[in-house]
């Protein structure tokens, strides 16, 4: 099997003025389909410049960046985001939804950018299938502010799945969430792993990374560690003790 991510000996140098920052030296990294990676490391370490590569976002100061195949240095600016388009989706922290407009129509968004363009109904078709897979078939025409927190990072996410793409990019996407949300965000996300989707989030939280499959430590612009997830979680097992607890301290 070819990975679909394969970064080889990928470097980044920052220079403002005489001052040079090496935010990445040397890291080399395959992922294959149907992966489910958590990428962590404290603040500086180098995450958020790994995943602007991995999203086509910024280009290496040195080393190759393969994304299913295609090398990205041999792309000019139009190819690059074509290629973002088709093969990537992205999920960040903040849900980043436009707020006067529903969630099916901030679903139907990626597919405006994408060419061939999609006749209006199969737009729509697709929208609404996506909204499925997340679960939010009855809040089609919700504005964001009438979501939760969840469910407007559930709209995102269906919004990142709506071009069927290779590989799902989730930055912090648990970072405003409660606990709770938390985990059925994971249990979003280990579904779709499940159905095939190829997941590479970045979290600094310890039990949110516990969901993914393999994991990741990165410390000063190289990775530490690079192993299987161990005691793996799964979202609705910790739904259901999650509850428990919450009763057990009600009845207290
Ligand atoms: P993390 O996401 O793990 O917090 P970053 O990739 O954001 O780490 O940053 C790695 C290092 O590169 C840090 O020292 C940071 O200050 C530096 N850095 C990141 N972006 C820039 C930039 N645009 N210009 C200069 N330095 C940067």
């Amino acid at each position: 099997m070819e990975p679909v991510i394969r970064v080889e000996d990928f470097c980044k140098t920052y220079r403002n003025g005489t001052m040079e920052v090496r935010a990445v030296r040397g890291v080399s990294l395959d992922i294959f389909p149907g992966e489910f990676v958590a990428i962590m490391g404290s603040s500086g370490s180098g995450k958020s410049t790994l995943m602007n590569t991995i999203g086509c976002l910024d280009r290496p100061t040195s080393g190759r960046y393969l994304l299913d195949g295609v090398d990205i240095g041999r792309l000019n600016r139009d190819q690059l985001a074509d290629l973002r388009n088709r093969k990537l989706g992205f999920v960040f922290q903040g849900f980043n939804l436009l707020s006067r407009t529903t969630a099916l129509e901030n679903v139907e968004l990626p597919m405006l950018y994408s060419r061939p363009l999609l006749p209006a109904r199969e737009q729509n078709q697709r929208a609404m299938k996506a909204l499925e897979l997340v679960g939010l078939r009855d809040r089609t025409d919700h504005h964001p502010n009438q979501l939760s927190g969840g469910q407007q990072q559930r709209v995102a996410v269906a919004r990142a799945l709506v071009n069927h793409p290779k590989v799902l990019l989730a930055d912090e996407p648990t970072g405003n969430l409660d606990t709770r949300t938390s985990i059925e965000l994971m249990g979003v996300f280990q579904t779709l792993n499940d159905q095939g989707i190829t997941i590479v989030m970045v979290t600094h939280e310890m039990d949110i990374a516990s969901y993914s499959k393999r994991k990741i430590v990165m410390r000063d612009g190289m990775i530490r560690s690079d192993e299987a997830v161990a005691r793996r979680l799964h979202a609705p097992d910790e739904l259901t003790k999650l509850e428990a607890e919450q009763k057990a301290i009600q009845l207290t």
